[in-house]
């Protein structure tokens, strides 16, 4: 028996290591089963390489939890170690690696801010266990050799000796200190294998479950086959996830079965996927999924998970994939993402960097192709899809770029065209004596109906715009597009949204504007109303309420993340548009009675409001008292 120091440099590190990101001691576990798979693997590459002779046979590690003993234990069937061995890497390498990566992060762990945590390795077990066995025994050596049993209470010190032992291996014994007890519950071990090792590459047994198998007996014509009940091994994860395979070996609904597998508590389908696969200048595998994203609905954050050489690292990918693509679910993995960094390094580093640009390259690629490929297809998702690549236009300058191609335009006559497209189409009709070509949008089908329908009058397309970051998005294209300005049909009267040129009259001296503009005036309050007198067509409604375009972007803008604009919480502002030619203007004029006077102007002020969806409660109550009384 050998006993020693495991580093005579170090004081104890133990307690620094019982400490360690307090809320994060579950880590252990992925910790010693990726060493496990580790383990399995070199042995599956020396196999094939020559070096280890023979079958190596069935590779699959056991979790095993025994809590009579308050152990839970990992046993591999991978390379194992000879004393040597276990002296070299346990602990000489796995020590100063821990105390290394445990000095590089004392006083500073709050556990956010260390990526995934790797780094810790073997000595993680030390935070919920006070005393740590291995049982081990190297492939290079015989069955009659002896293996090797290092064993260590939580002190610097350990002990090693030789044990009789039949198979090549290694087995991690963990006695659970009391104050992790719940470690040794089931459920709490079958969730952290699920969180961290559901896609690792060797199968990994948790348990016995009980599955129906045919029990191969002749049954009658219409009768079901006869089943019976067998216990078999409980296989946790799935060495072979959709990811790692090739896209071509793939079919949609592969596809489809891993999105359920990432999120079994979801239902809905994704749209499409992207599957990526780089190996230069960096590598990379994964598979990302566009849900279905309805604008005014919170999306529903499935999140990315990022996972390195299909070991779960985190599900939070903030700095590692540009944000808008936040919105998307699946998966990335990548040996290249540096795990055990601050997010702010990350986000400065380089390889992250050429990583984040390649997935935005990638995911711009796809909707290139996509609406390449099958452009009515692309045109019936694009609904579904638009808050995704509207928000990375707005923050992406090179997905902005890109986008030129796929992003749609979707007029209200139920036609998509891209940006260029549109123009093209609205240019001839739609550009103003200035030369401003201008695109009018309606934010709301319905609730601006008849607003759209005095532009479609006047032979003008309309489009829909409704994503929350509309106001955004649009102060972005005008930024682009000089001779572009788009207005709200509801912003204004639509011949000054595009002014031609026309000489327009009025049937009223100067005199009568200003006496009639006196009375509405008095008609509604200041702070919210702005009167306008316009000569317009006799035909033209007699009262419109419009909303400046440039005051609600602010506005919007300034609700939806543009903190930047610094301007608060902007009031909501009215114009009254009043129609100098139309016969109400004329017959308010020359109304004595003030009481009716005021009647006319309370009615036709109330009609214009109802248009804009500005009548409620008690005005509303009124209005509708009022009409009923007119027709009795
Ligand atoms: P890392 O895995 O990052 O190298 P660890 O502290 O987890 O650091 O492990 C240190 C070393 O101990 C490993 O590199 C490996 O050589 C050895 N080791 C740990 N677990 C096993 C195992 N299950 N089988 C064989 N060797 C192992």
């Amino acid at each position: 028996m050998t006993t020693g120091k495991i580093n005579v440099t170090a004081d104890n590190i133990f307690p620094i290591i019982k400490k360690f990101l307090y809320s994060d001691h579950e880590i252990f576990l992925r910790e010693l089963v990726s060493n496990a798979v580790d383990a399995s693997q070199k042995l599956e590459t020396l196999s094939r390489v020559g070096e280890a002779k023979g079958d190596i046979g069935d590779l699959t590690i056991k979790v095993e939890v025994n809590k009579k003993k308050k152990t839970l234990t990992i046993k591999d069937r991978g390379i194992g170690m000879t004393a040597e061995e276990v002296e070299k890497y346990i602990n000489q390498v796995a020590f100063s690696g821990a105390e290394e990566f445990l000095k590089k992060y004392e006083g500073k762990l709050d556990g956010k801010e260390i990526i995934g945590h790797f780094g810790l390795g073997f000595y993680s077990s030390f935070m919920v266990a006070n005393k740590v066995e291995i049982k081990t025994k190297s492939f290079r050596q015989k069955a009659s050799d002896s293996g090797a049993h290092w064993s260590c209470n939580g002190s610097p010190e350990f002990e090693l000796t030789e044990i009789k032992k039949k198979d090549r291996g290694t087995e991690i014994i963990l006695h659970i200190a009391d104050d992790s007890t719940e470690f040794l519950e089931e459920h709490k071990i079958r969730e952290l294998l699920n969180k961290y090792a559901k896609f690792m590459p060797i199968p990994i047994q948790f348990g016995e479950k009980e599955i129906d198998v045919p029990t191969g007996e002749e049954v009658k014509e219409g009768e079901e086959p006869k089943t019976k009940k067998e216990k078999v091994a409980d296989i946790i994860n799935n060495p072979e996830p959709a990811w790692v395979k090739k896209p071509a070996d793939l079919t949609e609904e592969d596809y489809n079965n891993f999105y359920r597998e990432l999120y079994p508590m979801t239902f809905d389908k994704p749209l499409f996927n992207i599957h990526l696969n780089v190996d230069y200048p960096f590598n990379l595998t994964g598979i990302l999924f566009f849900p279905k994203i309805k604008p005014n609905v919170e999306p529903q954050r499935n999140k990315i998970q990022l996972f390195q050489k299909q070991v779960f690292v985190t599900d939070s990918v903030e700095g590692i994939v540009p944000e808008f693509l936040t919105l998307l679910h699946g998966v990335i993995d990548s040996p290249d993402i540096p795990l055990n960094v601050s997010r702010s390094y990350l986000q400065s580093d380089g390889n992250v960097k050429k990583i984040s640009n390649h997935i935005t390259k990638k995911v711009a690629d796809k909707l290139e192709d996509m609406f390449k490929t099958d452009r009515a297809d692309f045109e019936q998702k694009w609904n579904d899809i638009k808050v995704i690549i509207e928000y990375g236009m707005l923050t992406e300058p090179k997905f902005y770029d890109r986008a030129q191609k796929f992003a749609l335009y979707h007029s209200v006559d139920g036609s998509y065209s891209t940006f260029e497209e549109y123009i093209e189409k609205i240019k001839p009709n739609q550009t103003d004596k200035d030369g401003n070509t201008v695109i009018l949008y309606a934010a709301h089908l319905e609730g601006q109906h008849a607003y759209i329908e005095k532009a479609k009058a006047k032979g003008y397309d309309v489009i829909l715009l409704d994503s929350p970051i509309v106001g955004h998005l649009i102060q972005k294209i005008e930024g682009e597009n000089q001779q572009v300005k788009f207005a709200r049909v509801d912003s204004d009267l639509i011949d000054n949204l595009i002014k031609k040129d026309e000489n327009r009259v009025s049937q009223l001296s100067d005199k009568e504007k200003e006496n009639l503009k006196t009375s509405l005036e008095g008609a509604v309050p200041k702070e919210k109303f702005t009167v306008r007198l316009e000569d317009m067509d006799s035909s033209e409604s007699p009262f419109v309420i419009t909303v400046p375009e440039f005051m609600r972007r602010m506005k919007e803008m300034s609700m939806t993340g543009g903190g930047m604009f610094g301007m608060g919480d902007l009031p909501e502002m009215y114009d009254l548009v009043v129609n100098t030619n139309h016969p109400l203007s004329t017959k308010i004029l020359n109304e004595e009675n003030d009481e009716s006077k005021s009647a006319l102007i309370n009615q036709a002020l109330d009609l214009a409001k109802l248009q804009q969806n500005l009548l409620h409660g008690k005005e509303l109550t009124n209005f509708i008292q009022r009409s009923y009384e007119s027709l009795s």
